[in-house]
């Protein structure tokens, strides 16, 4: 069939089936600059100048896959507002910080996280596939990629070692998928052949925004790790695809299962009927949902926060209502560092006191 042949999409044009489906194509013909942006809006370049100043302090990049779940002419559509840029990133703050989580704090070494005790996130590259504008890290993107270097890689290996206490490191970014697929598979095999490191586990959301990177070789290189837990990041039912639903099949056939992270967005995913569709397709493509995160106050994100009562209220009623399954635990990473809470076990009267002032340290 002709059809099958080619996929049409702006800026483009006529993509082959084996182009669309590389994962290389996708990533080196991602959209990176405004006069791409515009040709694929079929906007005039100018009416596009007010993203100048936005992408001097947050770049962007969308892959043609992503690109192509977007609705371009609705402004609101809940794909694009996730990944193209806003001048609401750099209008106004409503308290977002440049580090709310203070995660540099808790840097022995650069680029390792070690918040909790037993377990710690080791930050591997911080380049993506597509540049989520609601990203908690988005404040990172800019730090020159010689500071995810393989020295600096063996730096946090050489910590891990020491730490006898860890027996769990995930592997996050930045998208580690991005990287170099030697230089992942060396770093997966060292953590993994020091003795008290139990599990690994990944966080990628190459799924949902470049599908086609879970190829065959990927999979492999992750199985030979095992046990590795894959996190990935849905945030809409719409993003449930044939190409994404194939790729998490694939992480599940090599023995990875797949766990979901979603974040409530204000306007795209904060109402019950579109978390209720997300967390039911999700259960579908055997994808089982972890955390739901409510927004951190990250400078830059401010716009994406939903209100705290009526995010609790949808998750109220989808635990009163579907499988258990399908219920991820809803928290709030505390600003300050002091770890994740669980926020359905609280009342309302504690949140409309202050979740923030609430909790006691939960972290080492
Ligand atoms: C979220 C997080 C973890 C993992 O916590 P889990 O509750 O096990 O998912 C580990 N380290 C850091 C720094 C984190 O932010």
């Amino acid at each position: 069939m002709k059809s099958d042949a080619y996929i049409f999409l702006k800026p483009w044009g006529k993509i082959s089936r084996r182009n669309w489906q590389d994962w290389r194509w996708q990533f080196k013909n991602s959209i990176q600059s405004l006069p791409q942006l515009a040709e694929a809006l079929d906007k005039p370049i100018h009416s596009l100048g007010k993203y100048q100043a936005v992408i001097a302090r947050y770049h962007f990049r969308i892959s043609p896959y992503y690109l192509s779940l977007i609705d371009v002419r609705d402004e609101l559509d809940p794909i694009r507002r996730q990944c193209f840029p806003n001048v609401k990133e750099i209008l106004y703050s409503l308290g977002g910080v440049i580090d709310p989580l203070k995660e540099k704090e808790r840097m022995p070494v650069w680029g390792l996280i070690h918040r909790y005790s037993d377990r710690c996130l080791a930050m591997a590259t911080n380049v993506c596939a597509t540049y989520c504008r609601h990203c908690n890290r988005k404040n990172m993107w800019r730090v020159d990629p010689s500071m995810f270097s393989e020295s600096r890689l063996k730096a946090v290996i050489e910590y891990v070692s020491r730490a006898q206490n860890i027996r769990e490191v995930i592997v996050s970014g930045g998208d580690p998928l991005t990287m170099n697929e030697q230089l992942l598979d060396w770093f997966l095999g060292s953590l993994r052949s020091i003795p008290h490191v139990e599990v690994l586990r990944i966080g990628s959301r190459m799924p949902v925004v470049l599908p086609m990177r879970i190829s065959r070789r990927i999979c492999d290189i992750l199985r030979k790790h095992r046990p590795v837990w894959f996190n990935t990041q849905f945030n809409h039912p719409r993003e449930i695809t044939e190409a994404s639903t194939k790729a998490c099949e694939m992480l599940l056939d090599a023995g990875i299962p797949v766990s979901n992270q979603s974040v409530f967005l204000k306007g795209i995913n904060d109402n019950y009927e579109t978390m209720r569709a997300l967390l039911h397709g999700l259960q579908c493509i055997s994808v089982r949902p972890y955390y739901l995160f409510q927004c951190d106050p990250v400078a830059g994100a401010d716009h994406f926060r939903a209100d705290v009562p009526s995010c609790l209220r949808i998750m109220r009623k989808l635990q009163d209502s579907t499988s258990g399954l399908c219920v991820p635990q809803y928290v709030l990473d505390t600003p300050g560092g002091k770890g994740k809470v669980s926020l359905l076990g609280l009342t309302d009267k504690e949140i409309i006191e202050g979740i923030y002032e609430h909790f006691f340290d939960k972290t080492m």
